[in-house]
């Protein structure tokens, strides 16, 4: 399958190209040239299917005319050796727990996936790679996991200094072996611009092979579909979803995670409306009112994996659904809640269920909550652990409530190594053709 840019100022490139390349020649997002969709049929039986099953068949569904069937099969199963299970909180809505991989986070699907297919086309060439990548907090965490010892790959950590939690900077500032934690004294966006800038630096790119595991990779994203088609057939299978409709609700930052669930139903997944759950950064929200992209910079929240200010994914959006506000609109629906709001939401859902939220998937309920109708069933996804952000989590149910899970207690015990810079490209340009 060719991969095209959403700028389309440049030539179609190969799968290898767009995962190596990360973005294209022309600064555009790369994007499959075609999506093929299940048969209706697949529908009726998927619940027969397990996790791994299903998410082969996506899989070939993008990939297969790339990657050799049987090859493919096991970077699919490799990479999801945790599973996603849907887990009922009310009557009508369900969690879609996506925090059971190594580092608590929805990222380990596609971070995992995206190791071991880099690593599958390296072996064909055997070059040394330098992947870039900018984190809020848990693309750094998944991503340095998921690459950590692949062979002919290193990897850079990106990260605003004083912005991401203590959990959080200890799953890539402890590593070592090929993962290195660049601390920016400056926030997330700038982060992405310095990742975006050294793609597009021609001497870098002449002296270096550069690439991105941030969402805009086609191997992150692309493969976050998987769980969407799963928790159907696990709704299905326990026979929830008889005669009513599903509503799926994505706490949402550079809009990867909702631009997979998008991709999932244009390949058939039968979803009647979708939701992008923000906080306080509501540029998708005001677009979705007013037909209006205003970015802007990013304001710090409880829920800082979502603290983006000008969405990346945004023009995948766009592109999917021919730059027409009517229909974006019509597809996703969007809530924004402040701090307040989401702290609230966590307490109560807390008290009233038993079930802990973070404070991502917090807004992914609430919205839920505040509409779902009679005949509609919610899933919304619990996109990380609570005690990824036990400083706040444990604040509003209770410290002891929030129990330290053994594989972040782990993390907790490495020793911090990090270097630091400032947001100037010219410093972080010095810095990498000293590597
Ligand atoms: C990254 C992240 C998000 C936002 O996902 P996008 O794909 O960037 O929209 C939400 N919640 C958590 C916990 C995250 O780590």
């Amino acid at each position: 399958m060719k991969y095209y840019s959403t700028n389309k100022n440049t030539s179609e490139v190969s799968l290898k190209e767009a995962v190596i390349k990360g973005l294209a020649a022309d600064k555009g997002l790369f994007m499959p040239e075609q999506i093929n969709k299940f048969e209706p049929s697949f529908f009726d039986t998927i619940q027969n299917l397990s996790f791994q099953e299903i998410a082969f068949a996506v899989a070939e569904k993008f990939f297969g005319t790339d990657i050799p069937s049987e090859k493919l099969k096991e970077i699919v199963f490799d990479t999801l050796s945790f599973d996603c299970p849907v887990v009922k909180v009310t009557d009508s809505i369900f969690s879609l727990e996506l925090f059971h991989g190594p580092t608590l986070a929805f990222k380990d699907v596609g971070a995992r996936f995206m190791a071991r297919l880099l690593n599958y086309f390296l072996g064909e060439t055997g070059k040394q790679v330098n992947v870039l990548v900018a984190t809020s907090g848990d693309t750094g965490s998944a991503v340095a996991n998921g690459f950590l010892g692949v062979k002919g790959i290193h990897v850079y950590v990106l990260y605003p200094k004083n912005k991401v939690s203590k959990i959080q900077e200890s799953q890539f500032t402890t590593l070592g072996n090929n993962i290195t934690a660049l601390e920016i004294d400056g926030t997330f966006d700038d982060c992405q611009r310095l990742v975006k800038s050294a793609f597009l630096d021609k001497e870098l790119n002449e002296e270096l092979l550069l690439t991105s595991a941030n969402s805009i990779n086609v191997a992150r994203f692309l493969p976050q579909a998987f769980y969407y088609f799963n928790a159907y057939a696990r709704l299905k299978e326990r026979g929830i979803l008889n005669n009513k409709e599903l509503i799926i609700s994505v706490p949402s930052g550079n809009l990867g995670n909702i631009t997979a669930g998008l991709f999932a139903a244009e390949m058939g997944l039968p979803v009647k409306q979708f939701i992008a759950a923000n906080n306080a950064n509501d540029v998708l929200f005001n677009y979705l009112q007013t037909g209006k992209y205003n970015p802007k910079p990013s304001v710090e929240t409880i829920a800082n994996a979502m603290d983006v200010g000008d969405p990346s994914n945004f023009v995948r959006i766009l592109d999917l659904y021919h730059h027409s506000h009517n229909t974006i609109s019509e597809k996703i629906k969007g809530f924004k809640y402040s701090d307040s709001e989401i702290r609230k939401v966590v307490k109560q859902v807390y008290s009233e269920t038993g079930y802990l939220c973070d404070p991502h998937g917090a807004c992914g309920f609430e919205a839920l909550n505040q509409t779902l109708a009679k005949n509609q069933v919610g899933l919304f996804l619990e996109t990380a652990h609570p005690a990824k952000f036990t400083e706040t989590v444990g604040e509003i149910v209770g410290a002891t409530n929030v129990p330290l899970p053994e594989k972040l207690a782990e993390f907790m015990k490495g020793k911090k190594i990090s270097r630091e810079l400032n947001r100037d490209f010219s410093e972080f340009k010095r810095f990498l053709r000293t590597i």
